[in-house]
C-alpha cells in the first residue's frame, strides 16, 4: 500500500512539475511520521523516502535509535528548553519562530561543535492559531541570525490554512517565495529552501516554487 501511495505521489509531483516547467528532482519529499510507529517509518525508508519529519522531540527521541533515515527534520513547534535535544538529532530544524529560540539553538549547537541548519517558520496567512513569525519580521530576523556562527539559515517554511479548495492557498505559497527572493536580494542570506506543501495542497506549493514537501497522510493513508 505504501508503495502504491508513493507511486501516486511521484506521478502527481511529476505532473505538477511539468506544468510549472520544473525538474522533479528539484523537490525533496519529507515523510512526516508523527504518530507513526518505527515499523511504518522503516517501511517508508525501504520504499525510498529517506528523509523523515517529526513534530515532537519526545516522540523523535523514542524513534531515533530504531530508524535510520538519511536525514531527520524537525517540523513542529520547538520550545527553547528542548533545543539541546533537537540539535543532537536533527539535520534541519524547520520551525524556528523567534530570535530567542534561534539564539538557544546556536548556543546548544556550539556546545557540540555543530553548525545547525535551520529554516524560519513564517505565518504568511496571519492566522492566530499558527506558529511562525510575521512576514514583516523575516528580513530583520534573517539579518540577525546570519551573524550567529553555529546557525546556518537555509530557507523558509510555512503551514498554509486548511481549506476546501487548495488553489485558494496559492497566494500564501507565493508570498513565501517572494519573501525568500526579497531576503536573497538584500544580501543578508542566500536561501535555497522553501518548505511548503502538505497532503492537501502540495500541487499548489509546487506551482509556487516549493523545494521541500512535508507529506504525512498522502504516504501513510493514501
Ligand atoms: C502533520 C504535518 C504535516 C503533514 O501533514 P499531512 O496533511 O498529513 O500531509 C506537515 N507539516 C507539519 C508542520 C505537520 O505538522
Amino acid at each position: 500500500m505504501l508503495k502504491d501511495n508513493i507511486l501516486k505521489i511521484r506521478e502527481r509531483i511529476a505532473s505538477a512539475c511539468a506544468k510549472a516547467g520544473r525538474a522533479p528532482d528539484s523537490l525533496t519529499i519529507i515523510a512526516v511520521t508523527k504518530q507513526r510507529d518505527p515499523e511504518q517509518i522503516n517501511e517508508a525508508i525501504a520504499a525510498g523516502l529517506d528523509e523523515i519529519g517529526e513534530n515532537r522531540i519526545q516522540e523523535a527521541v523514542a524513534k531515533y535509535a530504531l530508524c535510520h533515515p538519511q536525514k531527520w527534520h524537525m517540523i513542529g513547534h520547538l520550545q527553547s528548553n528542548k533545543a539541546k535535544e533537537a540539535v543532537k538529532m536533527f539535520d534541519l530544524i524547520h520551525s524556528v519562530d523567534s530570535l530567542s529560540l534561534a539564539k538557544e539553538i546556536d548556543k546548544q549547537a556550539r556546545k557540540i561543535d555543530k553548525v545547525q541548519e535551520i529554516l524560519l517558520e513564517v505565518n504568511v496567512s496571519g492566522e492566530a492559531s499558527k506558529f511562525g513569525i510575521n512576514p514583516e519580521e523575516a528580513l530583520a530576523l534573517a539579518g540577525v541570525i546570519s551573524v550567529l556562527k553555529n546557525l546556518k539559515l537555509k530557507g523558509l517554511m510555512t503551514v498554509a490554512p486548511i481549506v476546501d479548495d487548495p488553489e485558494t492557498v496559492r497566494p500564501y505559497f507565493k508570498a513565501l517565495r517572494e519573501l525568500k527572493e526579497q531576503i536573497n536580494r538584500s544580501g543578508v542570506a542566500q536561501l535555497e529552501i522553501l518548505s511548503m506543501g502538505m497532503t492537501d495542497d502540495y500541487a499548489a506549493a509546487i506551482a509556487e516554487g516549493a523545494t521541500m514537501l512535508r507529506l504525512g497522510r498522502a504516504i501513510f493513508e493514501g
